[in-house]
């Protein structure tokens, strides 16, 4: 008999599925991967065959302009992996087409999240507690000074400088991959049903969540904008444009950034950010301690973050936890 887990390894380059031999996430081309999102850290180009939700494969497409090998599986649908290994795609609730992977092998269940949240988001599907055996979590705000207020909040603080400067427009700074679209969303259910201008670099991405149900309202491109079009107006750009040469065009931008690492007042000074926006795709301190304690598992592994503090709750409220060394996850998406 083998040993319990010895299946699942963890290698500095990706998780590797050994009797599948397939990688999770892997950093470098290999020739099976499982992807659980979008992002760049997670998602790369050139694996010979790439398993993945629809939107996350459509999402590859755009970016990497490639799909060879493409092999899309819905959520709650379990394939077969060779090996005796299965694979169950779960709902992250981090960015559309998300997903935590649940992989069976022996009567062992093993989840790897990816990247999560548990708060609301208009723009995907929710994150669902899954009982496992080994949980594999990301730990990006894995301190206990994060701590994500309610999107509404900052949404509202958005608004309201938009209302006081109603010559100005209000330039927001947001990933193009999921926080524009989120940020776009909440928007729109709070109410703001103007144009929202957008960088060129967003108008593929929001027109890709459109096509998968996420309603966006009405975009326009700021380089199709008179200057004047645009006082009163919120803005969305990548967070390279805030300080680029490309701003000068808005009129007297108030310069807001739509970002978790905002609670960290230096961050925000760095980037010269006036109005910066507590809003982030990934789980707070609250919401990693409340779901590992919610998922139960035998034991947490932590990865792709800050693990020590998150090692030490573990220990400290008797769970076993390890933290994982795996290289390349830098957080394209905070
Ligand atoms: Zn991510
Ligand atoms: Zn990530």
């Amino acid at each position: 008999m083998t040993a319990p887990f010895s299946w699942i390894r963890p290698e500095p380059h990706g998780i590797h599925v050994v009797p599948a031999d397939i990688w999770v996430d892997p950093s470098r081309a290999v020739p099976r991967a499982l992807v659980t999102h979008g992002h760049a850290d997670h998602a790369r180009g050139g694996h010979g065959e790439t398993i993945a939700t629809p939107a996350t494969l459509a999402i590859m497409k755009l970016r990497y302009a490639t799909s060879d090998g493409a092999r899309p599986v819905e959520y709650g649908e379990s394939i077969s992996l060779g090996g005796g290994v299965s694979a169950t795609f779960l709902p992250a609730g981090h960015v559309l087409g998300s997903a935590q992977i649940l992989l069976e092998h022996a009567g062992e269940r093993v989840i790897i999240t990816g990247d999560y949240k548990r708060a609301p988001d208009p723009t995907c599907a929710p994150f669902e507690v899954t009982p496992c055996d080994i949980f594999i979590t990301e730990a990006t705000f894995g301190l206990p000074v994060f701590t994500h207020p309610p999107i509404t909040e900052e949404i509202g603080k958005l608004l309201d400088a938009r209302t006081e400067n109603p010559d100005a427009c209000i330039l927001v700074g947001a990933y193009a991959l999921g926080k524009a679209q989120r940020v776009i969303a909440e928007l729109r259910a709070a109410g703001h049903m103007d144009t929202i201008w957008l960088h060129g670099a967003m108008e593929a991405m929001c027109r890709l969540y459109e096509e998968h149900g996420v309603m966006l309202g009405d975009l326009r491109l700021v380089s199709d904008a008179a200057k004047d079009q645009m006082r009163g107006a919120i803005v969305v750009a990548p967070p390279s444009a805030l300080n680029d040469r490309w701003s000068r065009r808005l009129p007297d931008p108030i310069t807001a950034m739509a970002s978790g690492w905002m609670r960290v007042r230096a961050r925000a000074r760095q980037r010269g950010v006036e109005l910066p926006l507590v809003i982030s795709d990934h789980a707070d301190w609250n919401e990693l301690t409340r779901t590992i304690a919610q998922v139960n598992p035998q034991e947490t592994w932590i990865t792709h973050g800050r693990e020590e503090a998150l090692l030490r709750w573990c220990e400290l409220s008797q769970r076993r936890a390890r933290a994982l060394a795996l290289v390349g996850y830098e957080d394209e998406d905070d």
